[in-house]
């Protein structure tokens, strides 16, 4: 692995003005995230310890804390040349809907068949596992934007891919699994009669319509009971985080390019990996002690794990086969309610992105709405073109919030946020917003309690 030290951030983008480095910011973290542990020893895991369920690579990058720039395989790059750089996109026709004296810019990462910046970190885990002679991958996938995403990388490489898709979307979204499919994968839906941990948590509730933490169980298990199989994973982990940074790295070289300064920079917050990759580069310039945007993640009001979850210990997944990480959790049993942004339901967040929000460095989380999130997205549809996913949305809502804000005080601010993907997979979401049957659940605290006692009480640690 390369070490570089410089922190112009433009010595690293190639002549094609695509980065020729991922950033790894956890090498500039002034207090680095609590270590992920062994639940079986409660000692911090190793790259021996994650080898069996992880390619080693990405065991590595998943503990790297050294390097600061990680080397972009030519392969990957060459990929990325596809659909890269990303465009940053002035929204002048939001702006003026809005009549607002802010300037506003998106980070578009909708721009390839999968339509979602999973994309960036899908082909890179697909590329290394080749490298390593992998002949099998499985994952899991919410919304179905980290399975196909997947599922193309994996076409690419000619790897075999089992998806297990959390089952309230896998019914909400058969077009998704037809995409996968066309790429080769196997999908089935979460839980399933196929694992053990599938078969237990059926017994136990035999309706359940499913969730992430499920679903990342049975792929573990199928990973580690197949023959040259490793399990991937599409966000949350640090190595997702560092391969999202090419997010951030290009939005600050197209920032700098036009003489712009981000004053507020908005993200939708799901497991947190596009909003740590695009933050990334201006985290560094603020620990940096340079000026740096006022940060926001945006999550929705019924998995509120920022905003009211709890810093701990805990699983990631259901069957609590995965470490445990320190994060903001809602606790690994927590199932939200059919919230339409099924890239958001996740009950934990980056422990990359927790630390800095414990830290201050992320400045604020805000929770927002469903039926909000999609009034935001219908008024950027009409003006700004593109049909935006209800995840995106959230940030979408936030950026005008912001906007609007400046209307009233006058200020003309620069805002940025992501636009992580596009809806044409989410029609049933935009047609029970336009029917007006879209409800809002919010958890109530006795919701959360009951999320939260999932979280583990472990002797000398929490
Ligand atoms: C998965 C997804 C998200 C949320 O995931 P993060 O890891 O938090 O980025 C956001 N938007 C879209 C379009 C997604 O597919």
């Amino acid at each position: 692995m390369n070490q570089l030290a410089s922190t112009d951030y433009k010595t690293y983008l190639g002549e094609d003005e695509l980065p020729t480095h991922y950033y790894n910011v956890r090498a500039d973290m002034v207090t680095d995230h609590a270590p992920i542990l062994n639940p079986a020893t409660l000692q911090p895991m190793t790259v021996a310890d994650l080898e069996p369920v992880f390619c080693t690579e990405l065991a590595k990058q998943e503990l790297n804390t050294t390097d600061r720039f990680i080397l972009i395989p030519e392969e990957v790059r060459d990929f990325y040349k596809m659909y890269r750089p990303s465009p940053l996109v002035r929204a002048k026709f939001l702006e003026k809907a809005l009549g607002t004296p802010a300037k506003i810019y998106y980070k578009f990462e909708g721009n390839n068949t999968s339509g979602s910046h999973k994309l960036n970190s899908a082909i890179a885990q697909a590329y290394y596992a080749k490298q390593q002679g992998i002949t099998h991958l499985t994952t899991e996938t919410g919304a179905g934007q980290w399975g196909t995403a997947l599922s193309m990388a994996c076409g690419f490489f000619d790897i075999d891919l089992q998806v297990y898709m959390v089952k309230c979307s896998a019914e909400q979204k058969p077009y998704r699994k037809a995409v996968m499919e066309t790429y080769q994968a196997r999908v089935t839906p979460s839980p399933s009669s196929t694992t053990n941990v599938g078969r237990a948590i059926l017994a136990e509730h035999p309706d359940s319509s499913g969730s992430l933490g499920t679903a990342i169980s049975e792929a573990v298990e199928t990973a580690l009971n197949t023959e040259n199989c490793r399990y991937v994973l599409g966000s949350v982990l640090n190595q997702v985080l560092l391969h999202q940074s090419i997010i951030g790295l290009e939005a600050k070289a197209a920032l700098d390019k036009i003489g712009e300064t981000a004053d507020i920079l908005i993200g939708c917050a799901g497991g947190g990996s596009n909003l740590g990759g695009l933050m990334a580069p201006f985290v560094a310039d603020k620990l940096a002690g340079k000026s740096a945007p006022h940060f926001i993640a945006v999550e929705p009001a019924s998995c509120p794990s920022l905003t009211r979850g709890r810093f701990a210990y805990d699983f990631c997944d259901v069957g609590k086969v995965t470490p445990l990480a320190k994060m903001y959790t809602l606790g690994s049993g927590f199932i939200p309610s059919a919230n339409h942004s099924g890239g958001l339901r996740y009950h934990g967040m980056s422990p990359i992105l927790s630390q800095l929000y414990h830290d201050g460095i992320l400045d604020e989380a805000r929770s927002v709405e469903q039926t909000s999130v999609f009034e935001a997205a219908e008024l950027f549809a009409r003006v700004e073109g593109t049909l935006p996913a209800p995840e995106s949305s959230h940030a979408i809502r936030v950026a005008i919030d912001e906007a609007l804000k400046c209307k009233e005080t006058g200020e003309e601010k620069t805002i940025v946020f992501g636009l992580t993907g596009t809806g044409y997979f989410d029609l049933v979401a935009y047609m029970a917003y336009n029917n007006g049957t879209m409800t809002d659940y919010i958890p109530t605290d006795e919701d959360l309690e009951a999320g939260f006692a999932y979280i583990p009480k472990l002797e000398g640690i929490q």
